[in-house]
């Protein structure tokens, strides 16, 4: 047999004894050793770490009921609603977002305040939702930290060697980073999901040039977890212009972001 083939009957049968799931958004068969619901189990077992080791939620209530109620519209729609979504504010200066598996979805005061539109944090949130999503929180997770770890922190009860596997494995998690590839097609799909979810899809645009730009003068936290495809600007354009022509109808939310978001940071 070649050499491909035989790879091939290989990740078959991995996939037959181990298992492997269709990326919604690509169709893709994909190796994947979890189920959904381990994912979400594992979102719900991380989740309160990383919020205690970033700074713990943003106590204005009006405001998170606010970001929530948009990354749920998001979700709503999206190739997977069934997950556990939740959207938080985090009381940190870095400017940074992201998930982890099963939907908890995090955004830090530092992104919030260099926003200016509910487009604009629409457009983070539907990026986030399409890791999700396709579960590449997950598929990242069990390559950069490794599948025992992963699942031993998983059944593992809170005993203090517990505690401190979680707490060691959120430091990890917070500094994972997504292939170029995964990066590319959450930024396509997330756009799709701004759109349908009723948010002008140039908020996504305006936010990828924000953050470039800030690039240009200091280190963003965002550019570490999320390496920036290359002609990010482009090929959001181009879909937009082919796709959306039509864009006047949608919610930019000037207003409603400063009311909700910037006079509440
Ligand atoms: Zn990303």
């Amino acid at each position: 047999m070649s050499k491909r083939l035989t790879l091939l009957v290989l990740v078959l049968l991995f996939c037959f004894f181990a298992g492997c799931a269709t990326n919604p958004i690509t169709s893709r068969q994909e190796l994947m050793l979890f189920s959904p619901q381990q994912d979400i189990e594992i979102g719900r077992k991380y989740a309160p770490e990383l919020e205690k080791q970033l700074g713990g939620r943003i106590a204005d209530q009006t405001l998170q009921n606010y970001i929530n109620s948009i990354g749920q519209r998001i979700a709503s729609v999206s190739h997977n609603p069934n997950f556990e979504y939740r959207f938080v504010a985090l009381n940190h200066e870095s400017t940074n977002a992201f998930a982890l598996p099963g939907g908890h979805i995090f955004i830090t005061r530092g992104m919030l305040e260099k926003l200016e539109t509910e487009s604009q944090l629409a457009a983070i949130l539907a990026h986030e939702v399409a890791h999700v999503v396709a579960r590449d929180t997950m598929n990242v997770m069990s390559n950069q930290i490794g599948i025992d770890a992963l699942l031993s922190a998983v059944t593992s009860e809170s005993t203090p060697a517990g505690v401190t596997t979680a707490a060691n494995l959120t430091n990890q998690i917070i500094g994972l980073s997504y292939s170029r590839e995964d990066e590319k097609t959450a930024d396509l799909a997330g756009l799709d999901y701004m759109t349908w979810a009723g948010y002008n899809p140039y908020g996504m645009v305006e936010t990828v040039q924000m953050l470039q730009n800030l690039q240009e003068s200091r280190q963003i936290e965002f550019f570490s977890t999320h390496p920036s495809p290359q002609n990010r600007l482009g090929y959001l354009t181009q879909k937009i212009q082919t796709q959306y022509p039509n864009v006047t109808a949608l919610k930019v939310g000037k207003q409603d972001y400063h009311r909700y978001v910037l006079q509440n940071l």
